[in-house]
């Protein structure tokens, strides 16, 4: 296999060609495994992926960046021209044909590269709106092309503090969220562009970055427009007055419609004849140099974060389904429904009985309004026995024993409805537990039964469904798991490959 043809175009930098190709060998699988994680949107599940993030100030050339990178035209221009997150995928394949498609909403859009830019206008539009409004929602590009470096970067909308004709009042604060919400994860590479035509201090990006990479660690200067301002670059950049840990590439990019192939020849020709140009250092100039620090940033970062990735992912997961095993078992059928029906009338009867009738509150210890009828019983007898302490109370007992005709024909009566209270407390009591022993036994079941089978029919299958809050999170949970369980092969088949390598 020849070398990539992205590495022959760059003869002059090519010395460490070979290195680049021996890496992306190794490395390529666990970017393929990344990729497909990311595809899977495990992030969703607060798993971050070490992404390489491009931000920028407007029009300070991150599409022109990125186009070197992967040879083929982006929509470029005055403006704001990115208005989603766009997840540029390059992989390089050793025939000479490419392959390039969008994919977004769950589609595969494919495109060639006189068409590509134009594609991604439409997407763009079919995501955002065709207005000038931005959203979170991504768009992944993936160019599949002999000689590109293997690398998956995120390109997104281009930092301004003045709305354009057309955008939203509040666009800096839109923009700025999205932003923020990719460079603030401790996997994320900052690819901050920087216009070599502008003071670095005063770029909106890298106040921005700042914010959430104080000294820099994990940010990369990418200075465009080196043919536009010449002077003083080689200043700029050793000066570091801000702070770019991983360091300054600096670059010129396609110039109107030169070809990619001219402009890197041009590029190599600037860096090396200029006269104030070809004074730094040769490791801080070309898109070829960028290349090859975002693979071997991008192979570092990888390999670091993916065994802390395989543990989230299955520490997740167990989580999950143990949560998900905690929930109120689902009924599936008529017949399962019946049974735990049936199953639950008896265990509420079981329960009603210990409590009403035998006094037994074992079951509901702690639960005040179960002990009712044993409150009920005490009362009675508190009652009689501040009855039998008062005169009227034995006169009338008295009387009743000695006519016992009457107090037989007062028991005989279906009611406690009677004019003496005194005694009827005592009387009552016993028929109370007989009415409840009715209730529980018969009135209960008859109840239950008639409201499951009553006239509006379809009570089982009432019970069959779940509560609106159960069922979502249910679904949540079982959703989190299938996508944790995909994530989890992805990972276990990239742990089996590196395993095999070690070898
Ligand atoms: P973005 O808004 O950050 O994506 O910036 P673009 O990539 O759209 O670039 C803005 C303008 O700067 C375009 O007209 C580019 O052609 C131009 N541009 C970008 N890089 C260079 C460069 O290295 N040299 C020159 N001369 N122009 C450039
Ligand atoms: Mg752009």
């Amino acid at each position: 296999m020849h070398a990539p043809q992205f590495l022959q175009a760059s003869k002059m930098e090519c010395c460490h060609a070979p290195l680049v190709s021996s890496y992306n060998d190794r490395i390529r699988p666990l970017l393929d495994a990344v990729d497909k994680l990311r595809h899977l949107k495990v992030m969703q599940e607060g798993i971050q992926l070490p992404t390489i993030v491009v931000v920028g100030d407007q029009s300070s050339g991150k599409s022109s960046v990125l186009e070197s990178l992967a040879g083929i035209s982006l929509p470029r221009g005055q403006g704001i021209c990115t208005r989603v997150p766009l997840i540029m995928r390059l992989q390089h394949v050793p025939n000479p044909n490419a392959e390039i498609y969008l994919d977004f909403h769950g589609k595969i859009v494919p495109t060639d590269e006189p068409c590509v830019s134009e594609a991604i206008i439409l997407a763009t539009d079919e995501i955002a709106g065709n207005g000038k409004g931005i959203s979170h929602t991504p768009l992944t590009l993936v160019v599949k092309k002999n000689g590109v470096p293997d690398l998956t970067m995120v390109d997104l909308p281009g930092i301004t503090r003045v709305p354009v004709h057309g955008q939203p009042e509040d666009i800096y604060e839109q923009i700025s969220n999205i932003i923020l919400e990719y460079i603030k994860p401790e996997e994320s590479i900052i690819l901050n562009v920087l216009s070599s035509t502008v003071d670095f201090p005063t770029c909106e990006s890298i106040r921005m970055s700042q914010r959430v990479d104080r000294f820099g660690q994990r940010t990369l200067a990418v200075v465009t427009k080196a043919d536009k301002a010449p002077e003083g670059l080689r200043e700029k950049v050793t000066a570091d007055d801000v702070n770019i840990g991983l360091g300054y590439v600096c670059v010129r990019n396609r110039i109107g419609d030169e070809s990619y192939e001219n402009a890197r020849l041009e590029e190599a020709r600037l860096f090396e004849v200029h006269p104030l140009l070809s004074k730094i250092d040769k490791s801080m100039v070309g898109i070829p140099v960028l290349a090859q620090r975002l693979v071997q940033i991008q192979a570092t970062i990888i390999s670091k974060c993916l065994p802390e990735i395989v543990q989230e992912i299955v520490g997740k997961l167990n989580a999950n389904v143990s949560e998900l095993n905690k929930l109120p078992q689902k009924l599936s059928s008529t017949a399962e429904a019946m049974i735990a029906f049936m199953r639950i009338v008896g265990l509420s009867k079981e329960s009603l009985k210990n409590v009403l009738l035998i006094g037994e509150f074992d079951e509901y210890r702690d639960d005040e309004d179960m002990h009712g009828t044993a409150r009920l019983a005490e009362m009675v007898s508190n009652y009689s026995e501040e009855l039998s302490n008062r005169g009227e109370y034995m006169t009338n007992w008295s009387k009743l024993m000695a006519s016992q005709n009457v107090f037989k024909e007062i028991l005989a009566k279906p009611s406690i409805s009677t004019t003496s209270t005194s005694w009827v407390n005592i009387v009552g009591f016993g028929e109370l537990m007989f009415s409840v022993k009715i209730l529980v036994n018969r009135e209960m079941e008859t109840e239950i039964v008639k409201e499951i089978m009553g006239s509006q029919g379809g009570g089982i299958e009432r019970l069959l469904e779940e509560s609106p809050s159960v069922a979502a999170k249910r679904d949540s949970l079982n959703k989190s798991i299938r996508l944790l369980n995909d994530s989890k092969e992805v990972v276990a088949k990239i742990v089996d490959k590196i395993a095999t390598h070690a070898d």
